[in-house]
This record gives structure tokens, sequence and C-alpha cells, in this order.
């Protein structure tokens, strides 16, 4: 299983973790509530997993912006 991190809102490549034991409770997926990680965490069909981020370029443009901050769906 490997688990891919991406920006949600520039859909940069943040990076990826393969593990056999990687699980959302030991990634600290565990901290956010269902539906944060209904909206962050996704399963393809070859059972990896896809997490949304925000990138740290993003991150600090909607933290200097904050009417950006409704915007979370910019590429949607
Ligand atoms: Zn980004």
């Amino acid at each position: 299983m490997v688990v891919y991190y991406r920006c949600r809102q520039c859909l940069k490549e943040m990076g990826k973790v393969s593990s056999a034991k990687a699980t959302q409770y030991n990634l600290g997926f565990d901290a956010l509530t269902e539906e944060e990680q209904a909206e962050m965490i996704s399963a393809d069909q070859d059972g990896h997993v896809h997490v949304e981020l925000l990138c740290e370029h993003c991150h600090q443009m909607t933290a200097n912006n904050p009417d950006l901050h409704a915007q979370t769906n910019w590429y949607h």
C-alpha cells in the first residue's frame, strides 16, 4: 500500500509513503474528524491511499489571505 500526499489547491505532489504497515491510524489521521477524513483521504481501486493537504506555499497564501480560505475547491 502506498500513501500519496498532494496539495489540494495547486495539486503539487508532496510525497508518498510506502509501507505495508501504513494505516490511517499510525499516520495521525485519527486526530481528524470522520468528515475531515472523508474530505481529505480517498482510496483508489488498487488500495492506495491519496491524501489531500495544503502545501507550504498554499498554506501561506491562505494564511495571508483569509478571504481565500473559503475557496477550498478551486479545482473542482
Ligand atoms: Zn499548494
